[in-house]
């Protein structure tokens, strides 16, 4: 079988399909030469193929049923990046902060927020704007509760991955 791509904004580069054991997904390596060769998510080499034309950094390929060795065209569709990120968030857990900087509610991770805990992390910033704020650094009302809360055990300490 010949495995050289005839269409598409690869066209003429052969095409190897290799198991990304760490990402647990398919990676079409595409070879053209020596020198012109590049790797890139099965996926993305599917929705390229489709769309006709490479995609843009900010352009990521969602798995519809969230399991990502399942590459069918029927299964993948295109998303801005942000969007994806955030379906991924949505099925986690997440813990209500203040910002120790303007005070405002915000949302993280508790995975995310556990971990900076444990780190020693003692205040949370809702924004880059704020991350840039250097005050007293005292521990916010929330965070505070947070970690009595974990020095009790009611919320599990993260463990080492
Ligand atoms: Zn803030």
């Amino acid at each position: 079988m010949d495995r050289t791509l005839r269409s598409g904004p690869f066209v003429g580069y052969r095409v190897y399909r290799v198991w990304h054991k760490a990402e647990g997904r398919w990676y079409a390596q595409l070879v053209k030469s020596e020198t012109d060769r590049t790797t890139l998510q099965w996926a993305r080499l599917m929705m390229s193929q489709r769309l006709g034309r490479r995609l843009g950094p900010n352009e990521t390929v969602d798995h519809q049923d969230n399991n990502k060795t399942n590459d069918r065209h029927s299964n993948l569709q295109i998303m801005p990046r942000a969007e994806n990120s955030s379906k991924g968030r949505a099925r986690e857990p997440m813990t209500e902060l203040q910002c120790a900087c303007c005070g405002k509610i915000f949302m993280r991770a508790t995975r995310d927020v556990r971990f900076r805990l444990c780190r020693g992390q003692q205040t949370f910033r809702c924004s880059k704007a704020c991350a840039g704020w250097l005050g007293a650094g005292g521990t916010t009302g929330v965070v505070a509760g947070l970690i009595s809360r974990m020095k009790q055990g009611s919320i599990p300490l993260a463990r080492n991955p």
